[in-house]
């Protein structure tokens, strides 16, 4: 495409948060000649928080596109599914290699901070300019242009302004005052890095184990890390961040110990060797009506947050950031283009919400007849689960009718 007659070239285009979404887009449009700012909260260094999360091959195929998808395997592990019950007894696999053949690329995990560097080294190759301890703050004028105030400095003369700032975003709260806030579930996502020396194989698989109480998640790298977690139950919404606090941190190692007592003892082991516990909220986020309003528009959890349970959150948000750079390449008019933009996704991303609501479900709360029944069984519906996914898989952003 000649760069000169696209409708993106040289338009100036703020995007609020550099998380996963908001770089995605980035890459896309400044590849298209538009003037790309990213303004974001953290600083660089806090950019590193977080764990790790599974990304499947609709994300990875739209990463592919943005990344040399190779650097991502330095340090991952596969995602093949291996299922225990509690006294680590396998019970069914769910095998991910088939979706080289189907997809070209399998699912894996990966440290939320490798994709973030990743995309952030494309930026600046790029040119786009990252300014980070960068807090919108308010959207001072909102017309045919842009212009924000933020914790900095304000910028001015936008063409377009999107919101890819999470959950808690302050772009909706602006944009939409009256919309309903995320609910905490009052569970948290929990979980840890740590080396443990005689648990440095490399994992085949991430093995997935139901204990008596709860359900915990764990694996090896292909570096000698053992990278875990858990849903915990947590009536309390924590005040600030576990990472920054030492008796919260306490506290979960603690519970986590007895909800795991009466299960296979690696657990336990796991749990104890483990220092730096990383637990976030995990929160339910309302469906907002509309994602868009003038020249302003959400993407990623802004506009829809998912709970991990499915681990599709960094792909829907990939998949966003790729479907919103086509349609604003396609139509000049913001309207058109962010309206084509939901009417995209909204449908496939609601029924990918429902689903994890469904699993999240499944894995907490269990009871003797439930489990005897899983034990026995989820071989025989774990081979559906191919066909299940594969309109979650096979989702290819480039075979879209924009
Ligand atoms: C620090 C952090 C750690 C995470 N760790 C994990 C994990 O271990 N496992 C997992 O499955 N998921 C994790 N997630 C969630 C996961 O990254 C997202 O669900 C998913 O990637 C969706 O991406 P997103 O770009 O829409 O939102 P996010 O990845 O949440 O990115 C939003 C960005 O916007 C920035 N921001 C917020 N408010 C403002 C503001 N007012 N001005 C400027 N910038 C702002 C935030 O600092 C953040 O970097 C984490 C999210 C964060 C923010």
């Amino acid at each position: 495409m000649d760069l000169k007659k696209c409708i993106m070239n040289n338009k100036k285009v703020m995007i609020v948060g550099a998380g996963i979404a908001g770089p995605a887009l980035a890459i896309e449009l400044l590849k298209k000649g538009a003037w790309v700012t990213i303004i974001e909260a953290r600083s660089r260094e806090e950019m590193t928080e977080g764990l790790f999360l599974g990304i499947s091959p609709n994300g990875l195929n739209v990463l592919a596109n943005l990344i040399d998808i190779s650097r991502i395997y330095d340090e991952y592990v596969p995602g093949t599914l291996r299922f225990y019950n509690s006294k680590a007894k396998q019970i069914a696999e769910l095998d991910a290699s088939y979706q080289n053949d189907a997809y070209g690329i399998a699912s894996i995990q990966v440290k939320r901070s490798a994709i973030s560097n990743l995309l952030h080294e494309m930026l600046i190759e790029l040119g786009c300019f990252v300014e980070y301890e960068c807090k919108l703050e308010s959207i001072e004028y909102f017309g045919e242009k842009i212009n924000i105030k933020t914790s900095k400095e304000n910028y001015q003369g936008y063409d377009y302004l999107i919101g890819a700032d999470g959950i808690h975003s302050k772009c909706r709260k602006l944009l939409f005052p009256d919309s309903p806030q995320p609910n905490y579930t009052k569970m948290l996502s929990t979980g840890a890095v740590v080396k443990i020396p005689n648990q440095a194989t490399p994992s085949e698989a991430i093995k997935m184990m139901f204990g008596k109480q709860a359900f915990f998640g764990f694996s090896t790298t292909n570096t000698g890390e053992t990278w875990w977690f858990n849903n915990y139950d947590a009536e309390q919404e924590p005040h600030r961040p576990v990472s920054d606090d030492e008796s919260q941190q306490l506290k979960i190692k603690k519970d986590l110990l007895e909800l795991h007592a009466q299960d296979h003892r690696k657990i336990s082991e796991i749990i104890t060797a483990s220092n730096d516990l990383f637990a976030y909220p995990i929160f339910d986020m309302p469906v907002l009506e509309r994602w868009y309003a003038g020249r302003v528009c959400l993407i990623g959890d802004a506009a829809h947050a998912i709970s991990p349970h499915t681990g599709q959150g960094a792909s829907l948000a990939l998949e966003d950031g790729a479907v919103l750079a086509k349609c604003l390449i396609k139509y000049d008019d913001p309207e058109l283009a962010f309206s084509r933009f939901q009417q995209l996704r909204s449908g496939r991303v609601a029924k990918i919400i429902a689903q994890a609501r469904k699993i999240g479900k499944a894995k907490s709360k269990p009871n003797w007849v439930i489990n005897l029944f899983r034990d026995s069984m989820l071989k025989y519906f774990i081979n559906m689960e191919k066909k299940k996914m594969h309109w979650v898989y096979g989702y290819d952003v480039n075979k879209l009718d924009i």
